[in-house]
């Protein structure tokens, strides 16, 4: 059951040709860093890459690490996918094969990656333009001065701005330049890149796509063209997925899609309720008709997410407070795993960003992100509404 017309749960569930011989219905770990040869022409098929197959841990040459990559590539509905150990892993050879000639970073992006971004690959020579809210309009201008690489996500972090991928495709394609998509809050579920006109998508697999807060991976996908130059940046850097999150990732693919859906039906319960609540000034979340990127989001998503941030009618103080009296959220900086957790941007993500940094970014110090997990959703409600009662409007 591998056909490309086969849906994304068929997919997610037998998307790899790579199989137990035994006919186990799950490929056991391959936990070793080394293969052995009948002899050295077999060898040399393998390194030469004549044949496709087993020959060392970090080249990413290993079964187990095949069979998630495989997957991965079918349930995204891509040419081919890399593993690596971390989603900033993934993201750096990303920016290293292709932001050489300049990278045009497009709104609010990862914490993690404006710090890769403006304090590494910056002393490598490698120059990022930030181009927030309305100076997305320069994208134009920015890109006849040379920049090969626009970077965004969407929905961002944590205020979930919506960008058009396929309008920031069509003005980056006019210049040459590729496009590179973290999908990480959307997931393959809610959103596909690709389909929009992205040339590569960049995942953080320790969110959804791991799903249970247990294992840190990344990706990169495209098609094989575009893949292909990553390999050898994976393989210097040192940087690929291990067999044994290789395993725990490909078993997490195999509930991506029911486990995605109903995050986004808890988040759109979260939502509602929150909208509903006098003591919550904002709700930010695409799902809301309320939302100023609802439309957008309409557009080009299939569903809107796990995420939901709000603004608390009341100063930073108080909203420390309700954070603090949440019981069922756990107060911890991740995302995507079925167990609900919540974050203060101030306090966290954006803790080292100056007061005007923050206002350009919309980020409030009332704001609160809520990564909505599995629980029942009116016990998340009910959580939420009694931290909310030390607010007074
Ligand atoms: C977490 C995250 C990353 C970084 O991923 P790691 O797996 O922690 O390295 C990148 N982008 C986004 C949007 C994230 O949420």
């Amino acid at each position: 059951m591998k056909q490309k017309s086969a849906g994304q749960s068929t997919q997610a569930i037998h998307g790899t040709s790579i199989t137990d011989a035994h006919g186990a219905p799950h490929l056991p770990v391959y936990n070793t860093t080394t293969f052995a040869f009948e002899n050295t022409a077999a060898l040399l098929d393998v390194a030469d890459g004549r044949r496709k197959g087993p020959l060392y841990t970090r080249y990413g040459l290993n079964p187990t690490i095949f069979a998630l990559e495989e997957t991965m590539t079918s349930v995204e509905g891509a040419g081919s996918a890399l593993a690596f150990c971390s989603g900033m892993a993934a993201e750096t050879a990303l920016f290293a094969q292709y932001g050489r000639e300049g990278i045009v970073c497009v709104g609010d992006a990862y914490g993690g990656t404006m710090e890769l971004l403006t304090t590494q690959l910056s002393q490598l020579g490698l120059t990022t333009t930030f181009l927030l809210g309305d100076e997305v309009d320069r994208l134009d201008e920015v890109l006849s001065g040379g920049p090969k690489l626009v970077f965004f996500e969407t929905p961002t972090n944590p205020a979930l701005g919506i960008y058009d991928v396929a309008a920031l495709a069509e003005t980056a394609h006019r210049h040459g330049a590729l496009v590179a998509v973290d999908n990480t809050f959307a997931s393959p579920v809610n959103q596909r890149p690709l389909a929009l006109g992205a040339d590569l998508v960049s995942y953080s697999a320790t969110k959804y796509l791991g799903g249970h807060s247990d294992v840190t991976a990344g990706f990169v996908l495209g098609a094989d063209e575009l893949i292909e130059p990553l390999k050898p940046w994976r393989k210097s850097f040192g940087s690929c997925i291990a067999p044994e999150p290789a395993a725990l990732l490909s078993r997490s693919l195999r509930t991506l899609i029911v486990r995605v859906n109903q995050h986004n039906a808890n988040a759109q319960a979260v939502a509602e309720a929150m909208e509903a609540d006098p003591r919550v000034a904002r709700v930010l979340y695409p799902g809301l008709p309320s939302f100023p990127g609802h439309v957008l989001a309409a557009k080009q998503m299939t569903g809107y997410g796990g995420i939901v941030t709000i603004e608390i009618a009341g100063d930073t103080d108080t909203t420390v407070q309700v954070v603090d009296r949440l019981e069922l959220f756990a107060l911890a900086p991740s995302l995507g795993g079925v167990e609900s957790l919540v974050t203060q941007p101030v306090t966290t993500t954006h803790y080292d960003l100056s007061p005007q940094e923050r206002q350009r970014r919309g980020i409030t110090g009332s704001m609160i992100r809520l990564s909505v997990g599995l629980e029942d959703s009116d016990d998340l409600i009910a959580d939420l509404t009694q931290a909310l009662e030390i607010v007074t409007v």
